[in-house]
């Protein structure tokens, strides 16, 4: 597996394939086959979506949008007007089209369909109850956004790996830090 799925939601999962990770910027998508992957790998289809030049574009373009909206709502912002219309026009067409088979279930997508299903995913969680869970990785170098189901709200990072262990292990060292500042009494 190429992508991880770590976010929660899938329109999140999308929108992470892009930004950064421990300082180092992100880019996911960098060719239409990537995408085929990505959904592929998403669970979203089982066979390909043959993502074309154009069909990436629009890709691209919707993942924008999908963080902006994110972005808007977690921080109280009003929704960007472009950003609205691109995840709608997206939501428009049907999405991936299910069919249940003997042994079990068929999911194909055209890109548009995949894409489709990626907004309404995006239109469902910002208009859910889980709206307000959203929350952004504590890690200040890394920009995926998450769902925090956790009890009390806890969860800090998007995945432990990498950034929970990068966050501990810079704890720790700011501890030991502290220790040999303040020499502990009797000593
Ligand atoms: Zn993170």
């Amino acid at each position: 597996m190429k992508h991880s799925f770590v976010c929660g939601n899938p329109a999140l999962d999308f929108a992470g394939t892009f930004g950064s990770r421990l300082g180092v910027p992100v880019e996911l998508f960098p060719s239409p086959e990537s995408l085929d992957s990505w959904f592929r790998e998403s669970g979203i289809v089982d066979g390909d979506t043959k993502f074309r030049p154009a069909d990436h574009e629009k890709a691209i373009r919707i993942r924008d949008a999908i963080y902006s909206l994110v972005h808007a709502k977690m921080t109280g912002s009003a929704y960007d007007g472009d950003a609205l219309s691109i995840v709608n026009d997206a939501a428009r067409t049907p999405p991936v089209l299910q069919q249940l088979t003997p042994d079990g279930r068929q999911t194909e997508a055209t890109p548009a369909q995949a894409l489709s299903t990626v907004a309404r995913h995006a239109i469902e969680l910002l208009s859910g109850p889980d709206a307000p869970l959203l929350k952004k990785c504590a890690n200040h170098e890394c920009s995926r956004i998450y769902i925090d189901r956790s009890r009390g709200e806890r969860r800090e990072w998007c995945a432990m790996d990498p950034c929970g262990n990068r966050m501990k292990a810079a704890a720790y060292r700011a501890r030991k830090r502290e220790e040999k500042l303040v020499p502990a009494a009797g000593k």
